[in-house]
């Protein structure tokens, strides 16, 4: 039996021996894949909703196993987090990302716009914030082409701590982003009280402003807080034409998703990068 803090004693049901040997074995799994650099950064291109020119790329974390299944983070972050592996891991996607950044500009392309997703145990950590200097100064990577991507929930869990840190960040000159917009219960505090410059609209309401009155009528909502604010607005999950010519419409002006490219390897990023014009 396993105590569960209160007064009641859970029984100890087979399902959860499971979970529990599942969670023991992804461990292992992510320590090796530290060491043996298994982990893999993809790409999605983030383009301007009316001339389609490209404008960055959102940095999307996968892990190759031994035997080269990759793995979406939704089968390994939950165990990371919950291990303490986020903080290693997240610090590698940053480093990662900031050196193929560079790679990108020594090939002679023009510097692009990267956003990477942060996790709040990264936030909380203590030093995610020296480490982020670090890697700025290792790799040369200028901050005012980075985003963080930090979800509406996690700003909402832990908001004294994190309102300093992306007070810090901003200090840094990275861009914050608040990313799944509009699913919890308290956004437009959020929207109130942190200092954040991008929004992005959840693919949820980007699949529903098209089939449902409500929905389109929210993301209008949504856009129109974002421009009074002088919030950059990004809609992730675009999935066709018919959605791209709506958020373009209603002012959206960066625009993600399958309609323009799935998330793809750095080689399959070059076509879509502009070239340094020669002088
Ligand atoms: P997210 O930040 O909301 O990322 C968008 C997700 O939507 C990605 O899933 C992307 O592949 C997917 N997507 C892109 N375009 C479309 C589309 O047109 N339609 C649909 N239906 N989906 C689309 P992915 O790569 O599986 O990532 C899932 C989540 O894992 C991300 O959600 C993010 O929260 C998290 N994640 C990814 N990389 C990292 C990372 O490096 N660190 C942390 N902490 N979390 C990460
Ligand atoms: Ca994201
Ligand atoms: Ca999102
Ligand atoms: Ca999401």
């Amino acid at each position: 039996v396993k105590h569960n803090g209160k007064n009641n004693f859970l029984k100890f049901e087979p399902h959860m021996v499971n979970f529990q040997q599942n969670k023991r074995k992804m461990e292992k799994i992510l320590r090796e894949a530290l060491v043996n650099e298994q982990f893999v950064l993809l790409y999605q291109p983030q383009v301007y909703a009316g001339t389609k020119r490209f404008y960055g790329v959102e940095v999307l974390l996968r892990l190759r196993t031994e035997s080269g299944v990759m793995l979406t983070p939704d089968k390994f972050i939950p165990v990371a987090e919950s291990v303490g592996l986020i903080v290693p891991i997240g610090a590698w996607v940053i480093r990662a990302a900031c050196e193929q950044g560079m790679e990108w500009i020594r090939r002679g392309y023009d510097p692009i716009k990267i956003s990477i997703n942060i996790s709040g145990l990264q936030l909380k950590s203590i030093q995610f914030l020296s480490s982020v200097k670090n890697i700025l100064e290792e790799t040369g990577m200028n901050p005012a082409n980075l985003t963080f991507e930090i979800t509406e929930s996690t700003i909402i869990d832990q908001s004294y701590t994190v309102l300093h840190v992306i007070e810090e960040i901003r200090k840094l000159g990275i861009s914050v982003a608040i990313d799944d917009f509009g699913i919890s219960y308290s956004s437009l505090s959020v929207l109130k009280n942190f200092p954040i410059e991008i929004l992005k609209i959840d693919k949820s309401f980007v699949r529903e402003m098209v089939t449902d009155e409500k929905g389109y009528k929210i993301v209008n909502a949504i856009i129109n807080i974002a421009k009074s604010l002088d919030l950059r607005i990004v809609a992730e999950g675009v999935e066709d034409s018919t959605q791209l010519e709506l958020l373009d419409e209603l002012g959206c002006q960066f625009i993600q998703g399958y309609y323009i490219s799935k998330p793809i390897n750095e080689h399959e990023v070059s076509k879509f990068l502009p070239h340094r014009v020669a002088l």
